[in-house]
C-alpha cells in the first residue's frame, strides 16, 4: 500500500520534509504515510484509524491528520483546552459538538473549540473520513467521568447519539 520511490526514509512524509509534494497514492492513503490505530489503547472508540500527513515543523506548528472511521464506527467522546478545525473529504455523518448533533457531509468544515465534548459516528451506513488539524503542542484529551456523562444524558438528543 505504502510506496517508497518518491519519498525519502523519514517517519512521516512531508512537503517540508525534502519532497515538495505528498501525493495521494490511493483511496485516501498518501505516499510514504502511515497508517496507524486511532489510538494506541482503549475500547472507547470503534473501527478508526488515523494518518498524519504533515507532523508539524519548520514555522508551522501544526498536525494535519486524516481519520477514516468505519461504517457503525466512531471516535472517543472527548474534551480538551486545543481545537480541532476538520474538513470531511469522504462519506457522511453525525457529530456532536457541546450539546448539539449535525449530520455532516463533503466537504463541511467543523470547529470544536476549547473545553468542548465532541464524538464524530459513522451513522450512515458509508465511511467517514475527514482531515483534522490540532497545534503540535496541544494538552491531553480528557474522557467524561459518571457525573459529566449524566450531564450530557440531560439531553435527549446527546444521550441517544453519545458511545461512551
Ligand atoms: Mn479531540
Amino acid at each position: 500500500m505504502i510506496s517508497e520511490k518518491h519519498i525519502p526514509t523519514i517517519e512521516t512524509a512531508s512537503p517540508s520534509e525534502g519532497v515538495p509534494a505528498v501525493r495521494h497514492s490511493d483511496q485516501y492513503t498518501w505516499e510514504g504515510v502511515d497508517i496507524h490505530p486511532y489510538k494506541e489503547t482503549g475500547t472507547h472508540f470503534k473501527s478508526i484509524h488515523r494518518q498524519t500527513i504533515f507532523k508539524g515543523g519548520d514555522d508551522l506548528s501544526v498536525e494535519f491528520r486524516y481519520f477514516e472511521i468505519a461504517p457503525g464506527g466512531h471516535s472517543t467522546l472527548e474534551r480538551h483546552q486545543h481545537t480541532h478545525l476538520v474538513m470531511i473529504i469522504q462519506g457522511s455523518g453525525h457529530v456532536l459538538v457541546g450539546d448539539k448533533v449535525t449530520e455532516i457531509g463533503m466537504h463541511d468544515v467543523v470547529r470544536v473549540g476549547p473545553l468542548t465534548w465532541h464524538q464524530f459516528r459513522a451513522t450512515k451506513g458509508e465511511k467517514l473520513g475527514f482531515l483534522c488539524v490540532v497545534s503540535t503542542d496541544r494538552d491531553k484529551p480528557q474522557r467524561p467521568g459518571p457525573s459529566e456523562v449524566e450531564e450530557l444524558n440531560e439531553t435527549p438528543e446527546v444521550a441517544e447519539f453519545i458511545r461512551v
